[in-house]
């Protein structure tokens, strides 16, 4: 069985779902993961800040237009009156379901169930499609069987054993359509695997599964060198790593949700994404497989904040690091970068919903430094740490950057250097034409 994922563009308007129903019409068991279509989560989360702000007028208007474009949808999506009749119930069920939010309390819990509706909407109704065109599917409710943990991360067992009972009802059945993003968390309310999370549940289903593949289809041919929203003149890799393809993603290539390698990988499950505009093409093959030393790609991750910690008992001190990092474990707070000096430590984090709290407990053995708007920069590749000149070739490139930290050497496969966000699009460039 393998696994298909379809982002919002591939399901983005009924030409695009028609188009769809042709790619997958095909005997090959598959469970097609699929996005909300195309600026429908982005509206959701408009609505729900309104919703908090208590601007409940603006929230409806919105929902309304919502709505319309919904109506227009599936006056082309569908040809019978049957399909229309059952697109339209599905409309109102959702659409009067968001309008009631305007009448209540609003909280953390409305806001996620307001953030599901997207990728219910487009499930059902390209299953509704199917069924009009007379081609068996079977709707799974994502609800039933993914699941976060306590720290928000699959609950894989959960997963395993509750996908697989799904599955079994329906023996015959060889395509299953499902909703991407969407879960439920440890206290069983609705939750999801934050934007861009329907990545995350195909590569989660593909491993709970033991699937032979996991197809991510989208509006590209593939990973590209570089960020083609800045850069001109990228290209497709043809094969990557799995530790290239989680560098590439964590470190802000958008075309993969940050985390979504890590399932595929622990269970040795090859990741291939393709281009639902352009089927044909050839796309990125992502496997255990390792593809030779070379740099294969840069991409950048923004909003990243600085925090020099500078202290004198750091000098020949150990335990000094320790205390440091336990603090940034109590607040959950990840750390990207990292660099030591002999009395001074620099680290960044893209989290900084705790960062007032971590810094006055920083505050109590060392003075503290901020900074903001920062981009991280990483080149990905294989550099064997034996292999000279990669370091050179890099710095090369960048010799007129400022650059305000560097990390190398903590994997053979990443670079990383920071510079301020507004610098973002210059290092890209010169990266792009040093590089590639
Ligand atoms: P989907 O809605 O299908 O999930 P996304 O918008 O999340 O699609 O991801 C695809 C987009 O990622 C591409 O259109 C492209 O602009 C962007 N992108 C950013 N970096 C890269 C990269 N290195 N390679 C390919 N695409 C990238
Ligand atoms: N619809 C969600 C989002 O826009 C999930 C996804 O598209 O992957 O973030
Ligand atoms: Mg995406």
């Amino acid at each position: 069985m393998k696994i298909l994922k379809f982002g919002g563009t591939s399901v983005g308007s009924a030409e695009r779902m028609h188009a769809l129903a042709k790619l997958i019409n095909n005997n090959a068991p598959k469970i097609v993961v699929l996005s909300a279509m195309s600026g429908t989560t982005n509206n959701l989360v408009e609505i729900a800040n309104m919703l908090y702000a208590k601007e409940n007028d603006k929230a409806k208007n919105l929902i309304d237009a919502l709505e319309n474009k919904y109506k227009d949808v599936i006056k082309q999506l569908y040809s019978t009156e049957a399909a229309l009749k059952k697109g339209k119930e599905l409309l109102d069920s959702h659409f009067d379901y968001l309008r009631s939010f305007t009448m209540d309390m609003f909280t953390i819990n409305e806001e996620r169930a307001i953030l599901a509706q997207g990728e219910l909407l487009s499930t059902a109704l390209f299953h509704y499609y199917l069924e009009e065109i007379k081609i068996d599917s079977v709707l799974l409710p994502a609800l039933n069987f993914m699941r976060i943990d306590e720290n928000e991360e699959p609950d894989m067992k959960y997963i395993e054993t509750n996908i697989k009972p799904e599955l079994q009802k329906y023996p015959k059945a060889n395509l299953f359509i499902t909703q991407g993003y969407i879960c439920r968390n440890a206290f069983g309310e609705i939750d999801n695997l934050k934007r861009g999370g329907s990545d995350y549940t195909a590569t989660i289903v593909g491993a709970a599964i033991q699937s032979e593949e996991i197809q991510i289809w989208t509006d590209i041919d593939g990973m590209h060198n570089n960020d083609p929203r800045v850069v001109d003149k990228t290209h497709p890799i043809a094969e990557l790593s799995f530790d290239e393809a989680a560098e590439l993603a964590y470190f802000g290539a958008k075309i993969l949700h940050p985390t979504c390698i890590l399932p595929a990988q622990t269970k040795n499950i090859p990741v291939r994404l393709l281009n639902t505009m352009q089927p044909e093409a050839k796309g990125t093959v992502i496997s255990s497989k390792t593809t030779g030393d070379s740099i294969k790609a840069v991409a950048a991750k923004d909003g990243i904040t600085a925090i020099n910690i500078k202290s004198g008992r750091m000098l020949l001190a150990y335990g000094f690091l320790r205390a440091v990092f336990e603090i940034f474990e109590r607040y959950k707070t990840p750390i990207d970068m990292i660099t030591t000096s002999e009395v001074a430590v620099s680290l960044t984090i893209d989290n900084t919903k705790n960062l007032e709290a971590i810094k006055k407990e920083l505050e109590e053995f060392c003075s503290i430094k901020i900074d903001t708007d920062l981009t991280i920069v990483c080149i990905v590749g294989s550099f064997a740490a034996e292999k000279q000149g990669y370091a050179m070739r890099i710095f090369d490139a960048l010799k007129n950057i400022p650059i305000r930290m560097i990390s190398y050497g903590g994997s053979e496969n990443n670079v990383s250097i920071l510079v301020d966000s507004k610098l973002k699009k210059d290092t890209l460039i010169a990266l792009n034409k040093g590089l590639f």
